[in-house]
């Protein structure tokens, strides 16, 4: 894989951190790593102006790990992470970046979970601990020194941690750690509360902000659709449908996406193909001037591939992840609405992405509308109007062409016209889904997140969202049909669900019938006969690591 001049490479990481960042497919630097990333090397304290989405993580991550000495097997840096959730992610970052760092390891240390382990791996010499502030408090009062030989600390999203009520927390831990360290502090926002956190425990910062200059976008009609992160793919294989595009280009992170959803979308039948900065001079051009005569309707290219494309023919552009600032957000949607045309922008945006999404209004002086994921009827009616729009007008003079083979046709089948031509129509559309119930049959859903605003609004309109489809099938007669809300994304595979039950609830293959596993659900066939007795046994029941919670589900 190759980075571009001047990208990551320029920034002086140490060359096995910089080999990560190449194998995850990142071909240049985030604005906020381009600026972050050398202050921290240079050993500066930091406060770092910037939100989920901006690429914050690495920008203290790589230069971080740069400067740990794996050899030395004691707890080095030290991140503080409002909740669980993100101090997960943080690590896994960590983890993600460390893989050429042999003898790096990476410790979580969050509430809820046994404190055993924890304990554990920093004892067994973890270097970075990432830790929610509450948890690492009671570490702290099991053993005072855990933290006495860290040499760099990170506060993450350090307005979210003052709000979560962790000032006290925070003061404990500082105590907790050696005076002579380098402290650096990611925040959206910095309220009073955080300057005086920075003045009291940063020596001397630098201040890092992204400047977001006011831009101007016209002619472009502009929506986002909140979407958890692995929904993506499907949310836009279903938005596809619906749109009216003539030519559309998709935005994605990475190398490795834009070869994923083209892949996915040329399974679907789409004209794509993938421009990510490992692409060839040549074959780019090839690409460019395929989607500007009509051999191909899709790219899906990094930020850097597109660079300087410019495609009349692009009706749509697609964030389907989100740019890392709004400068690059308006700089991606201006490849469409040129040369007075209407264009359109459609972003996806995930539940932590709120706050990019609001930047990206403030900027641009506009509200972006929010749309829903189109149901099964809209898609059934965007292709029966594809279907008419395709026939239309080829009925003017086909009667003429083919209207003697008809007769033929009818009289050597012996059929009426209208069985013909149903005949003749799924031939011409290949096994497509064109019934409402072989449409809702083939849609797996896609829960919507909820969205930014109109929050207690949509909490509704989510379970909905969640809502098993119409069952495609009749139950099988003596058999009840059970719930359970894991799927998927919880990791489940049909094979999970039949050991479980099998297991557990002691019976035979024969009696289970059919199992669906959807993305945030699954549905089994069990025996009506003893039905109750079943499921009070499976009441503790554990699949993948999750409570199995298995309910008799009743249709509406
Ligand atoms: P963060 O703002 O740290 O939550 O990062 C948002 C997302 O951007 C994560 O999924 C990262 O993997 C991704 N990311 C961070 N830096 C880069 C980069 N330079 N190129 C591509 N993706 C990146």
């Amino acid at each position: 894989m190759t980075q571009i001049p001047g990208g990551f490479a320029a920034l002086g990481l140490h060359p096995n951190v910089l080999a990560a960042t190449t194998a995850v497919g990142y071909e240049e630097p985030s604005p906020i790593q381009e600026q972050a990333i050398p202050v921290i090397l240079a050993g500066h304290d930091m406060i770092g102006q910037a939100q989920t989405g901006t690429g914050k993580t690495a920008a203290f991550a790589l230069p971080i790990l740069s400067k740990i000495d794996p050899s030395k097997r004691e707890p080095q840096a030290l991140i503080l992470a409002p909740t669980r959730e993100l101090a997960l992610q943080v690590a896994t970052a960590f983890e993600t970046y460390s893989k050429q760092m042999p003898g790096l390891s990476v410790v979580a240390v969050y509430g809820g979970a046994p404190m055993g382990p924890q304990l554990a791996a920093i004892r067994k010499g973890a270097q970075v601990i990432v830790a929610t502030p509450g948890r690492l408090v009671d570490h702290l009062s099991r053993n005072g020194q855990v933290l006495s030989t860290i040499r760099f600390l990170v506060l993450d999203e350090a307005d979210e941690m003052l709000k979560l009520g962790f000032m006290d927390d925070l003061e404990v831990i500082f105590e907790a750690m050696p005076a002579e360290r380098q402290s650096v502090l990611f925040s959206a926002t910095l309220p009073a509360s955080i300057r005086g956190i920075a003045e009291k425990h940063l020596r001397t910062p630098k201040h890092i902000k992204i400047a977001n200059k006011t831009q101007t976008v016209e002619a472009i009609q502009q929506a986002f659709l909140m979407v958890h992160a692995d929904q993506k793919v499907s949310a836009v294989a279903r938005l596809l449908e619906v749109e009216d595009f003539d030519a559309l280009i998709a935005f994605v992170r990475t190398k490795q996406a834009t070869l994923d959803l083209a892949a996915a979308l040329e399974i679907k039948g789409y004209k794509v193909a993938a421009l990510n900065g490992d692409i060839a001079q040549n074959q780019r051009e090839r690409v460019i001037d395929s989607l500007k005569d009509g051999r191909l309707d899709i790219v899906v290219a990094t930020d850097v591939a597109a660079r300087g494309l410019d495609v009349p023919r692009i009706t749509h552009v697609l964030n389907v992840d989100m740019p890392y600032d709004p400068e690059s957000y308006v700089h991606r949607i201006g490849r469409t609405g040129r040369a007075g045309r209407e264009g359109r922008a459609l972003l996806l945006v995930t539940p932590r992405e709120r706050r990019m999404l609001q930047s990206v209004e403030r900027v641009t002086g506009q509200k972006i509308t929010e749309i829903r994921l189109p149901d099964a009827k809209q898609v059934l009616d965007a292709r029966i109007k594809k279907l008419t729009n395709s026939l239309a007008p080829l009925v003017a003079d086909a009667e003429g062409s083919h209207g003697e083979l008809l007769d033929r046709l009818i009289a050597d089948i012996g059929c009426s016209p209208r069985a013909l031509a149903a005949a003749l129509l799924r031939k011409a559309t290949n096994g497509q889904a064109l019934t409402l119930a072989a449409v809702e049959r083939e849609q797996p859903l896609v829960p919507t997140a909820s969205a930014p605003r109109e929050r207690s609004e949509r909490s509704s309109t989510d379970s909905t969202d969640r809502r098993p489809p119409r069952a495609p099938v009749a139950v099988t007669e003596g058999r009840a049909r059970c719930r359970t809300a894991l799927g998927t994304r919880d990791g489940i595979a049909a094979k999970n669900l039949l050991g479980a039950i099998l297991n557990e609830g002691g019976l035979t293959r024969e009696a289970i019938g059919r199992i669906q596993i959807r993305e945030a659900f699954s549905l089994v066939e069990l025996p009506e006969e003893g039905l109750d007795r079943l499921l009070a046994k499976l009441k503790d029941t554990r699949v993948a690591g999750k409570a199995l919670k298995l309910r008799r589900y009743r249709e509406d």
